[in-house]
């Protein structure tokens, strides 16, 4: 159970994208992790291959750790600390904030 999952809006809170949220597009657990919407863009020099003819420079999102973001809650909107907490058996996570639980 991570405590940022794919999917999920979070905020960077520190780094040259410090400020910035996006939605979490890519979880890498066994490396700690994460790629996130329009953060920590990184220039990738792209060979020609058969489907892609012309090469060039392309932007894309580069890898950031998970200890970078706080994840938004759903219940009260505010980047936060989250803890977990069992309901019905399944583990779920909690806001600090506001006591919000979601999956
Ligand atoms: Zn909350």
């Amino acid at each position: 159970m991570q405590k940022v999952r794919k999917g999920d809006r979070v905020k960077v809170i520190s780094g040259n994208d410090r400020g910035k949220i996006g939605k979490v597009l890519v979880v890498y657990p066994e490396r700690q992790r994460i790629i996130v919407e329009n953060v920590h863009m990184i220039t990738k020099h792209q060979r020609a291959t058969e489907k892609l003819r012309e090469p060039g420079i392309i932007q894309r999102e580069g890898p950031i750790h998970i200890s970078n973001v706080l994840p938004i809650c759903p219940g009260c909107g505010l980047p936060t600390r989250v803890g977990f907490t069992v309901v019905e058996g399944e583990k779920m996570r909690q806001c600090k904030h506001c006591g919000e639980i979601f999956r």
